[in-house]
């Protein structure tokens, strides 16, 4: 078998430019000699661990250099990376470790308290400089004491490379299994429709546990011998104080996030003269952020897709920005995507229908899941997105409406289903429903619909407080409507829309 994936790339990149800078963060530079020496200790100490072909490396942390290392340091070992929410409460952590079989955990030393109460049997790895505490191994000291020679195991690209956790209509996270395949097309994608060069500095101040932050921005720029400025999280003045000391040439961000640049009081006065372009993506783009960044001279291309899909599914390149402006673009290069009607056929320009996605950069499958993965696809390898489009006379797409039942608040994804089935286990609810409603700052909030047990009251604090015991706190309903009796169809089906009326009032 030939070494041809994730697992082996990043090393030949390593060598090709060992003293240019690979990445920063904060006042650590790491070259890429840094990071081949780094990874490979990693690699060994893993193994030292028990890590072996297949075993699962989970990380849970804000953003950090480690998600990079872990990440090639698993595929060197042909194991699969698992990086979590940072958001998520102990439970959430549990499960995802259980559903994967997690048997370490890296995390960073904030996240301590929620690693020890959801790591079970798994190997705790803690982040943190100084002495290792008792209960943990030390992240930095296992990189110190490991062995350095050179780790040459077998990987292809069928290899499962990461499983990445996304909630979803069931109510249940599924773990999407993204092979070294399929990532090394999707970071092509990212190289080739948005003309990376060996000359990027891209600033990533996205979640790294997101497929967009690794696969469109991080791994394409150090495939390409650029250099990644990591920033631990999202900070409006910091990120523009970043975009303008670093240089950055290219990022990616959801609306918000771009929205929140633009009304910084900083915004005017930053120079953003070396950025060549911008992916936002994630959520709807409102048409005043594309107009915004355009009359800055900054060419903001929508792209869209999934975890599933890699991420990158439509991408409206940098030649396209002003001509097609307010649509998500065409196909990524190695990517095709069909817009159906219901019966599956795909619809004439200017009608809406299904987006649906194949590739070489879809997911295989969803992790111990077959009867999930069997309904996720049609006609065999057609990914359904769920969400709804709108191709023009040139084949560019509009995202146009959702078919599926969720709520996109500030980037991130929220699934009413998962929430429901916490809220119906609280003591007192009858009946409850999660639904979304527009909102001017985060796009769209959720908002909790309950019926109630007879004698019994209810208030949003409440429900904050139950709800915040067990999911984190971005799922968590705005505000809280408790009616006699929540409002279905002869079918049983809850009337969101209905709600959303009632709401309104
Ligand atoms: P995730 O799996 O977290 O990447 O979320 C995928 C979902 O984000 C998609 O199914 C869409 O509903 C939404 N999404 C991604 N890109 C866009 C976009 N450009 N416009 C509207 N929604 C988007």
């Amino acid at each position: 078998m030939r070494n041809e994936g994730t697992g082996s790339w990043p090393h030949r990149r390593f060598r090709l430019s060992p003293e240019k800078v690979a990445m920063s963060f904060r006042d650590r530079r790491i070259t890429y000699r840094d990071l081949d020496d780094r990874v490979t200790r990693l690699a060994h100490a893993l193994r030292e661990l028990g890590v072996g072909r297949g075993d699962r490396v989970a990380l849970l942390s804000a953003n950090h250099p480690a998600y990079l290392e872990a990440l090639f340091a698993s595929g060197l070992l042909g194991a699969i990376f698992v990086p979590l929410n940072a958001r998520l409460t102990a439970p959430e952590v549990e499960f995802a470790l259980r559903d994967s079989g997690a048997s370490v955990l890296i995390h960073s030393q904030e996240l301590t308290e929620i690693a020890r109460a959801s790591s079970g049997s798994a190997t705790r790895v803690v982040m943190r400089d100084g002495d290792s505490p008792a209960d943990a191994v030390g992240y930095e000291d296992l990189i110190a004491s490991a062995d350095t020679a050179r780790i040459d195991e077998p990987v292809s690209h069928d290899d499962p490379c990461f499983i990445m956790y996304t909630s979803g209509t069931t109510g249940r996270p599924k773990g999407v299994v993204l092979t070294h395949g399929n990532i090394v097309f999707s970071v092509m994608n990212a190289v080739i429709d948005l003309d990376l060069t060996s000359d990027e500095t891209a600033l990533v101040c996205a979640p790294l546990f997101h497929t967009a932050a690794l696969d469109f921005v991080a791994l394409p720029t150090l495939l390409k011998g650029g250099t990644v400025v990591i920033e631990e999280g999202f900070e409006p003045g910091r990120a523009l104080r970043a975009l303008e000391r670093e240089r950055i040439t290219y990022t990616f961000g959801v609306p918000t996030m771009f929205d929140a640049l633009s009304s910084h009081p900083d915004w005017a006065s930053t120079d953003l003269s070396a950025i060549r372009r911008v992916i936002v993506a994630a959520a709807p783009v409102p048409p005043r952020t594309l107009r915004t960044y355009a009359e800055r001279g900054i060419k903001i291309c929508q792209g869209y897709g999934l975890t599933e899909t890699g991420p990158g599914a439509l991408i409206l390149t940098p030649d396209d920005v002003e001509r097609k402006r307010g649509t998500a673009g065409v196909p990524h290069f190695f990517t095709d995507v069909r817009v159906v009607d219901e019966d599956g056929r795909e619809v004439a320009p200017g009608e809406r229908g299904e987006i649906q996605i194949c590739g070489p950069n879809v997911m295989r499958e969803y992790w111990n899941r077959p009867d999930a993965t069997a309904d996720a696809f049609t006609d065999g390898r057609w990914f359904r997105s769920g969400d709804v489009g709108l191709p023009d006379e040139d084949g560019f797409v509009t995202i146009v409406d959702r078919l599926k039942d969720m709520i996109i608040s500030g980037g991130e994804n929220v699934y009413p289903a998962e929430i429901e089935a916490v809220l119906l286990e609280m003591p007192g609810v009858a009946s409850c429903a999660v639904f979304g409603i527009r909102d001017e700052k985060w796009g769209e909030v959720g908002c909790a619909a309950v019926s109630l047990d007879d004698g019994h009251a209810l208030t949003h604090e409440q429900v904050v407080e139950y709800l915040g015991e067990r999911l984190a706190k971005y799922k968590i309903p705005k505000s809280l409507l408790v009616l006699d009796e929540i409002p279905r169809n002869a079918t049983g089906k809850i009337r969101k829309s209905e709600l959303r009326r009632l709401h309104a009032r």
